[in-house]
């Protein structure tokens, strides 16, 4: 029988381990979350992050700054709070405006502020496996094959994309964990063949359905990371997702076929109700760990 990964479930486990500590903690964590302009899914995500840190008990503080704000001047949003005590973790929504320098930005987030763990010390805190913020969805899958108890020790990993968000982290989480990894990315030759030698396949390229059964040894875990929205309803039918369609307009389908998945892998996350609620339960995670540590040297 086809196991699925429940990551509502992981959630609730995680969300649980974090309550003890926060009760531990002397004021609650801050996170500030940095929202340039009105872009929709910006929107939405936003919503979900501030909705979990009440949900918590973290204070979140949701700045707003408009479309049109500078380089320099989000730079100086960036600074004051980098010097505010009570604010543990910035999280500065992407994407940015194209007037403003993104890298600069992320770069100007104190590391020990950094609960997306994307500034370049925390990457490099991850490469030595030293402890740091960890980029919050590879973070949340690696919960996920332990709660499940997925063995990574010695299994063959093939992450299938190689962004710095998901795919580069996600491959040097499962080193950490003693897999055996490949990374492909666009420019792979015989990407099927080098899918079908995972135990653990993660696919996190943005293409809908694109892993399809021949791409699954059988048996295999398969962990979808794929956000994406099918607007062509013939496209919706052929992947089982003809009512949803005709309810909102669009179907939300993740990077594997979800019909074929089934009947291929051993265990594989669903899209919606995978990876996508362990985000933000990481992100609550980083951000009470930086607290500790906050409060630890204060
Ligand atoms: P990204 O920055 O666009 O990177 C996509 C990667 O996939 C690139 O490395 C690209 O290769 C590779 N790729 C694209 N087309 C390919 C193909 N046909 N064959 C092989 N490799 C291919 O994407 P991302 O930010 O990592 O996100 C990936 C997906 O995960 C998106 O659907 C996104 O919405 C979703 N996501 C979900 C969550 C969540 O919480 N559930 C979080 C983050 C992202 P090259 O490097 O060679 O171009």
């Amino acid at each position: 029988m086809v196991q699925i990964l429940d990551g509502t479930v992981v959630r609730s486990e995680i969300f649980a381990r974090l309550k003890p500590r926060l009760d531990r903690l002397k004021r609650k964590p801050g996170l500030a979350v940095v929202l340039v302009g009105h872009n929709p899914a910006s929107e939405i995500y936003v919503r979900g992050k501030i909705k979990a840190c009440a949900e918590l008990g973290i204070y979140s503080e949701k700045l707003t700054p408009p479309e049109w704000i500078t380089t320099e001047e989000l730079l100086g949003i960036i600074d004051e709070l980098n010097r505010r005590p009570e604010i543990d973790g910035i999280l500065v929504q992407m994407p940015l405006p194209k007037q403003v320098d993104s890298r600069r930005i992320l770069e100007a987030v104190a590391p020990d502020k950094d609960p997306d763990g994307f500034h370049p010390v925390n990457v490099g805190n991850l490469v030595a496996g030293r402890p740091a913020p960890r980029a919050c969805t590879p973070a949340g899958i690696i919960e996920m094959l332990k709660y499940y108890r997925i063995p990574m020790d010695g299994r063959r990993a093939v992450v299938l994309g190689r962004s710095d968000i998901v795919g580069k982290p996600m491959a040097l989480m499962l080193l950490h964990e003693n897999a055996t990894v490949t990374i492909c990315h666009s420019r792979t030759s015989d990407l099927v063949e080098e899918c079908r030698r995972a135990d653990i396949l993660i696919a996190a390229i943005g293409k809908p359905a694109l892993v399809t059964g021949d791409f699954i040894a059988p048996g295999a875990t398969v962990i979808d990371v794929g956000q994406n929205r099918i607007t062509d309803r013939q496209e919706a039918a052929r992947l089982g997702r003809a009512e949803e369609f005709d309810r909102k307009g669009s179907a939300l389908v993740g990077d594997v076929n979800p019909v074929e998945v089934m009947h291929a892998a051993g265990a594989y996350t669903p899209v919606p109700g995978g990876v996508g609620p362990l985000t933000i339960a990481m992100l609550m995670a980083n951000t009470v760990a930086l607290a500790e540590k906050h409060q630890c040297s204060a």
